[in-house]
This record gives structure tokens, sequence and C-alpha cells, in this order.
């Protein structure tokens, strides 16, 4: 099938890679000028890498990713260990990289031929007539195609030619984020991901190229509504501000940030359909979620790889049906975990009548983490296929 994807993030440049695999002929368009270098830390969990060690970028991610494993910890605000951030499946396979967006990003471009990926094109419409779907660009070129793929992020333009977007929801949240250098810092816990929680807010640090830098995320409530951006330069003495009094070793990684970006936290609630017709939303375009259980690229990567399998060497005439498998299959998944990232914010942010109540909740995420780890979405996808 002759497939366009609107979006060259994570999951569009992931679903491009996938369905190419699996014999598709796929063309990504991105709004941006060129592929970016915007933003920082991501999580890959072993639901994902999984998935993507098997699509061959086992080597390329090892490269570049930093790993994260035994001695990651959840902390009191005072850097008392509460317990284990469970960074396995149940099988026991390490299976987790923290990653700077840009460097994954390239892995996946990389990958695919320079003729696939078209960028400075912004999607404005999408139409369907028949058994073809065209997508319109603000630049004047259209594209016609078997398959629309919005993987076009939490704004996403093709969203409202599928469905009735559901509204956007502020959390209360603000989050500082950054990089910092890892020999600026004379010691600190190497390959692993640490978290500290205290009322309200919470702090977390994690390993990304390598290991040779450490991104540091710092939740704080803010009362009025404050605008989504990737880019809004943060303030280090009121991130540091907001900290004080806490573990040490936060003020001390705090001292040593040269740059500091803030974004609002956004997500919304589960749309009622994924699809219509000929076009489908992936990603956070489908299903955008809090940071809170890291899984927001993983999601993205679940999707990508179910929509291969289930499209693998079927024709455009089936794609409308394939399509409603697809959504079948993924959306109770995603919706699960969009909830369940909400209420591990609240977790983090110490929503609890005592700290010895909050710190068996925090315990008992292990639970939930090894059951989005264990999760094979290939595995998953086989099954409804083998079932059609
Ligand atoms: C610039 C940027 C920086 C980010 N930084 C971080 C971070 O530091 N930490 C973190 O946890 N998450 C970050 N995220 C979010 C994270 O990448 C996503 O939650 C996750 O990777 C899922 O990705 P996605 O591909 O579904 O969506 P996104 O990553 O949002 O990618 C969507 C892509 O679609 C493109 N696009 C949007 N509208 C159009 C349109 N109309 N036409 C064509 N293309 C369009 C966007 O430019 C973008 O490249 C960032 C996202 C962006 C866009």
């Amino acid at each position: 099938m002759r497939i366009a994807i609107v979006g060259g993030g994570i999951s569009g440049l992931a679903a491009a890679n996938a369905l190419r695999q699996r014999g598709q002929d796929v063309t990504v368009f991105e709004q941006a000028p060129a592929l970016g270098e915007v933003g920082a830390g991501i999580f890959i969990y072993p639901n994902s890498l999984r998935q993507l060690e098997r699509m061959g970028f086992k080597e390329a991610l090892a490269a570049v990713g930093g790993k994260v494993g035994a001695g990651s910890h959840y902390n009191r605000m005072d850097g008392s260990v509460v317990g284990n951030i469970v960074t396995a499946d149940s099988a026991g396979w390490n299976g987790m990289y923290g990653m700077h967006r840009a460097d994954i990003l390239d892995v996946f471009a990389k990958a695919l031929p320079a003729d696939a990926i078209r960028c400075g094109h912004r999607c404005v419409a999408v139409e369907q007539s028949g058994d073809k779907a065209t997508v319109r660009f603000e630049n004047g070129a259209s594209f016609e195609a078997d398959l629309i793929i919005g993987a076009d992020g939490i704004n996403s333009a093709v969203q409202p030619f599928v469905t009735e977007p559901s509204p956007k929801d502020y959390s209360g949240f603000r989050a500082y984020r950054g990089l910092v250098a890892r020999d600026k810092l004379d010691s600190w816990p190497d390959r692993t991901h640490q978290v500290w929680m205290g009322e309200g807010k919470h702090f977390m640090v994690f390993p990304v190229r390598s290991g040779t830098l450490l991104n540091y995320v710092g939740f704080v409530p803010l009362a009025y509504e404050t605008v989504e951006s990737w880019s809004a330069i943060g303030d280090r003495n009121e991130l540091a501000a907001s900290f004080a009094g806490w573990d040490p070793r936060i003020g001390h990684l705090i001292s040593k940030i040269d740059h500091c970006f803030w974004w609002g936290l956004f997500d919304r609630r589960p749309l009622k359909t994924w699809i219509n017709g000929r076009v489908t939303l992936l990603g956070d375009a489908a299903h955008p979620m809090l940071p809170h259980l890291g899984q927001g690229v993983n999601q993205g990567v679940e999707d990508a790889v179910a929509l291969a399998i289930l499209l693998e060497g079927r024709s455009s005439a089936d794609a409308p049906s394939l399509l409603k498998a697809y959504e079948a299959l993924r959306h109770p998944r995603a919706s699960m975990v969009q909830t369940e990232a909400r209420q591990n914010g609240k977790r983090y942010d110490s929503e609890y009548a005592s700290l010895e109540k909050r710190d068996e909740e925090i315990r008992n995420i292990a639970a939930l983490r090894l059951r989005l780890y264990d999760y094979d979405i290939e595995k998953e996808a086989m099954a409804v296929r083998a079932a059609a």
C-alpha cells in the first residue's frame, strides 16, 4: 500500500520503519524544515526495546542509549530510599535506556531512504473519496495514498478529520528539565534512574547519550495554566528554590546546570475512536499522556509494530477493516497507560494521608511496571492476524 505518515517524530519514524520492513511504500511528511534537535530525555522500556531490537536497531540504540539498571531508586525527599525501580521484565531481561530524543530520531531516520522523509510539509487538511485519501499541506502540495496515518503529536492536525478531539487537560504542573554533563558531578550513581518524591512535587534524573549526559526533570505545581512548550527557557533559580531543603544531591546537580527549559504538562482523555475510513492516528496524536510512566515513546512504538503486522501483505481494499482491528488491539492498552500515567503522577506527588501509605503505594508500582514491560505487541498482533 502507498501510505502517508503525517509527523516525523519518534512514533512517525518508528512506524515508517516498521511498515517499510513489512513491505509498504511509505512517505513521511514533517512540518519542520529539518528533523529537529529539540527535546531532551525520553525512556525506552523493555516493551518497545524488544520490538526495536527485532527491527534491527539493537546496536544503534545501545550506542546512544544511557543504560539504566540495578540501583535505580524511589527516594523520599531527604534521599532515604523507599524502594527499587523495576528495570527488567519478569524474565529478568534488562531492556531500559534513557535516550536523548534527537539520538533516537537520528537512528530511525538513518534507516530510511532520504526521499522517504519530506520536511517543510505542514498538514492542513485530509480528504477521502472512494478508495483513496489525500493529505493537503500549507505549502500547496498534496499527496494521495491508500492510507493516511496522523503521527503529528498532541496538537494533531489530522485528529479533527478522524474524530471530535477530546479536551486538552492542564495537569496543574510545570516541568523544569534539561541536561547536565555527567563529568561535572564528582559522584553520581551511574546507570540508574533516581526519583525523589515530596508533597506536591517530584524530581528525577536518568542518563542519556551513552551516560555522558544526565537528564533531569523537576515537576512543580503551578496554579495558573501555562503554555505547552518544548523550548521555553526555564529559570534555574526558580527550580533550585522549589527543591530547597531536599536531598543535597539535587541542589548540587542544579548548581551545575547551564540551561534549563520548562514545559507545561497536558494530556487528553482517551479519544472515542482513532480511525475514520482510510485515516488513522498513532502515537501522541492518538493517546497523549503525562510523562509519569515514561511510556509515551513506547506506546507509539507498539502502535507502529501493530499496524505494520496487521497491514502486511494485505490489499488497499482491506485497509478500512484492518484499521478497525488496529484500533481494537491498541485503544484499550494505550487508554489504560494514559490513565495509569495520571495516577502515577499523584503517587509521586504523595497525595496520601501519610508518607508510610505513599511508600507502600510506590512499592506497589512494581506490578504495574511488569505488566507494561512484559507485553509483546508482536505476539498480540500475530494472534489477531491468525484469528481473522
Ligand atoms: C520538539 C519536541 C520535543 C520534545 N521533547 C520531549 C522531551 O524532552 N521529553 C519527553 O518526555 N518528551 C518530549 N517530547 C514528546 C515526545 O517526543 C512524545 O511524547 C513521544 O515521543 C511520542 O512522539 P510522537 O511522535 O507521537 O509525537 P511528537 O514527538 O510530538 O512528534 C510529532 C511530530 O509531528 C510533527 N507535526 C506536528 N503537526 C504537524 C503537521 N500539521 N504537519 C506535519 N507535521 C506535524 C511535529 O513537528 C513532530 O515532529 C517532545 C516532542 C516534541 C515535538
